[in-house]
């Protein structure tokens, strides 16, 4: 087989939150692939039962990707096109698709994005920290390394944006808040679901307000820049 009778490997964007934040594109083309590679299969059935999507599904995730990047690839060099998911969001950020993304393109596989939510895009807008520059770090490591990846941070001229547990989310306010200052930050919870929650504040007024709440749900950080005057009333 040539490349030119190779499948294509859609990376498909799926809601963070509320089912309705999808494409017309997304369903139509999750609904014809072959088949689509999911984070968790039993996760996305809620998305394909809403949308009546019956494409046969494989999991994808993490620890099975070694094996299952190779039978994802050979599908798509059988002409097969394939679809891979994630459980939120846009495959590729923050989760183990970009190293199929990588392995199809070394195999001279096409590869096409049809775009859609993501948090980090739907915080930061909502934030109203300077969007000019931003830099996105996703999830700080969960032990080794932290302070070192936060003091590369000191000097960087951007709202800086992370992704947090609710596990962690204190232990990385308080580090934030030792390494880089008591900066201007905004905490988007819950995105697009009926919790959806913003706060705004300096890291210190939102390590405040979760002294008495214990953190809960999914949680974008971000944090404006060291001169920033963007300061909350
Ligand atoms: N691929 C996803 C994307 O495009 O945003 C991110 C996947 S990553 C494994 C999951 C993290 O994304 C969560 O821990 C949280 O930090 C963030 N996240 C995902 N959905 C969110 C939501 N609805 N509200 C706030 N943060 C969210």
């Amino acid at each position: 087989m040539t490349a030119d009778s190779y499948g294509t490997l859609y990376i498909v964007s799926t809601p963070i939150g509320n089912l309705k934040d999808i494409t017309f594109r997304a369903v139509e083309i999750l609904s014809s692939v072959s088949m689509i590679a999911a984070e968790d299969t039993r996760h996305s059935k809620k998305l394909f039962q809403h949308y009546n999507i019956t494409t046969p599904s494989i999991s994808f995730f993490e620890h099975n990707r070694t094996a299952r990047i190779p039978q994802i690839v050979t599908n798509l060099k059988k002409g097969n096109h394939v679809a891979v998911i994630s459980d939120a969001g846009t495959p590729g950020i923050s989760d183990p698709a970009y190293r199929l993304i990588r392995e199809a393109i070394s195999e001279g596989i096409t590869v096409e994005s049809i775009p859609g939510s993501t948090a980090l895009i739907a915080g930061i807008v909502s934030s109203g920290l300077p969007t000019d520059r931003f830099l996105f770090e996703g999830f700080l490591p969960p032990k080794k390394g932290r302070k070192k990846r936060l003091m590369n941070l000191i000097d960087q001229d951007a709202t800086i944006i992370f992704y947090e547990s609710p596990y962690r989310l204190i232990k990385t306010l308080k580090e934030i808040n030792e390494i880089l200052g008591d900066r201007p930050a905004v905490i988007a919870r819950e995105l697009t679901k009926m919790n959806e929650e913003i706060i705004r504040g300096t890291v210190s007024d939102i390590l405040s307000y979760f002294n008495n709440k214990k953190p809960r749900g999914e949680f974008v950080i971000m944090i404006g820049k060291n001169d920033t005057n963007v300061f909350f009333k």
